[in-house]
């Protein structure tokens, strides 16, 4: 009998980091790698800014050529759906072909929300995939178009940085009056509003009632509180939502906000999930969390197959070996993001979100130079920067590489921020 494979849904970040370390720690069984988009994986944060402006052309953003896939010898399955998975046989579905694995990863992270009807209103929008950006980009071609961009968070932020740098009249719409204040709080949301409005950046609060249409053409979008904002072109920029649905309802997996799974990130024997997609309990936060950062897509590929392998050592699967993911170890990262809007570079590790408590501090007005510390429950657990030196923003990795007493943390951030 042929050895079954190690199975990875999801061609991206998340699947490609789990697919060479499946490799590196010793996986010496057929690999299979399934992915619905006919690319080779690439990255996605480009998407809203290189890519949008146009400085970048598609294969910069390849994360692997086909000459470095090669030695993972893998049997790549590009444009190819996973419909189903039986978790109690590790039995996937792709398109009609039942492939019964030894151990699957699950990495399909997220799909944009759209407003209803929007898909049939040519010149709506939204920016997930390769094929989106590229659609996108074509109609900011030239200047001086109106592109209305509903959803004031980080997605929507960036493309309106973008969009005004290519000198188009630029409105951004969101329910919150202060952009991104849902992910990084009032008073840095409100720092980059400044920019925004600076920069030329429309920004109006309100709900979406429906789109103004010529034809099948967008030519506007109306609000709830009666506003018709004129657009040609529009970008539906308002969360996302966990690609899960092809799972169905296995009573084994639970499916609530993204793929349930335990400190290891096992959603079920022999059944992990990495990156966007994944809700696992992360131990030092000590709850469930989920991310749609790419620097936890890597790393929780890389842990989620390490823990498969060392799954499968144990239960002795030909292909297992014995090299070094002997042990399964809880995922308990560091979260880090960042967004890149005109020049100002945000980035932020621990969780900013969620906090019952802020303080920002602001180095240099005029630089967007800031720091915001984010409390819950009493202790320090997220760090905010904008505009710092590479230097300054590494140090504070370590401040909040757990959550720490609330002035601890302070003193220490003021400490690593007053330096240089
Ligand atoms: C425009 C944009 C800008 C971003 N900018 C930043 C940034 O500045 N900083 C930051 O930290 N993060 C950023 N992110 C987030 C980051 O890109 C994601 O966290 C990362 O891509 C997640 O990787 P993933 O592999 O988990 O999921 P994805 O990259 O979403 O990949 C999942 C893949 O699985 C495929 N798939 C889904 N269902 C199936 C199925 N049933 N069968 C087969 N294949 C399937 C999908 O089509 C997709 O190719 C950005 C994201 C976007 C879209």
């Amino acid at each position: 009998m042929t050895a079954r494979p190690i199975a990875i849904v999801g061609a991206s970040a998340a699947g490609l980091a789990a697919a060479e370390a499946l490799r590196r720690f010793g996986w010496s069984g057929p690999l299979t790698l399934i992915g619905d988009e006919p690319h080779l994986p690439y990255d996605r944060p480009p998407l809203s800014k290189q890519l949008l402006h146009g400085a970048w052309e598609p294969d910069r953003l390849l994360l692997r050529t086909t000459e470095q896939l090669a030695p993972l010898d893998l049997d790549l399955r590009l444009g190819t759906r996973a419909t189903g998975l039986d978790a109690a046989t590790r039995t996937l579905t792709l398109d009609g072909e039942h492939l019964a694995c030894a151990g699957v990863i699950i990495a399909t992270g997220v799909t944009a929300r759209t407003l209803p009807g929007a898909e049939n209103i040519a010149g709506v929008h939204t920016l997930r995939t390769l094929d989106d950006a590229l659609a996108l980009r074509a109609r900011l071609t030239g200047t001086g178009r109106r592109l209305v961009i509903v959803g004031n968070g980080v997605l929507g932020c960036e493309a309106a940085a973008v969009a005004r740098e290519l000198g188009h009249d630029v409105t951004l719409v969101g329910i919150d009056a202060i952009p991104m204040a849902a992910a990084v709080g009032t008073e840095i949301g409100e720092l980059l509003a400044e920019e925004h409005r600076a920069r030329g950046v429309t920004l109006h609060t309100g709900a979406v009632d429906g789109f103004e249409t010529t034809g099948e053409r967008v030519t506007g979008v109306r609000l709830t509180d009666g506003t018709l904002l004129p657009a040609d072109t529009v970008l539906v920029a308002i969360g996302s939502t966990p690609a899960v649905g092809w799972l169905g309802d296995d009573p084994a997996l639970d499916t609530t906000d993204g793929l349930r799974c335990d400190a290891y990130c096992a959603a079920a024997p022999g059944i992990y999930a990495a990156g966007d997609v994944a809700r696992w309990d992360h131990p030092v936060h000590g709850r469930p969390l989920r991310f749609e950062h790419r620097t936890n897509a890597s790393e929780q590929g890389m842990a989620a197959a390490r823990n498969l392998l060392a799954e499968l050592a144990a239960e002795g699967t030909e292909g297992a070996g014995n090299g070094e993911a002997q042990e399964r170890h809880p995922f308990a990262p560091v979260p880090y993001f960042w967004s890149d809007q005109y020049a100002i570079k945000l980035q932020a590790y621990g969780l900013t979100t969620g906090a019952d408590r802020v303080e920002t501090t602001v180095l240099d007005r005029a630089e967007r130079r800031t720091v915001a510390l984010y409390g819950r429950e009493g202790n320090a657990v997220g760090v905010l920067t904008t505009g710092l030196p590479p230097r300054q923003v590494r140090a504070l990795r370590a401040v909040i590489a757990s959550p720490a007493p609330w002035e601890e943390a302070r003193e220490r951030i003021r400490t690593a921020t007053a330096a240089g």
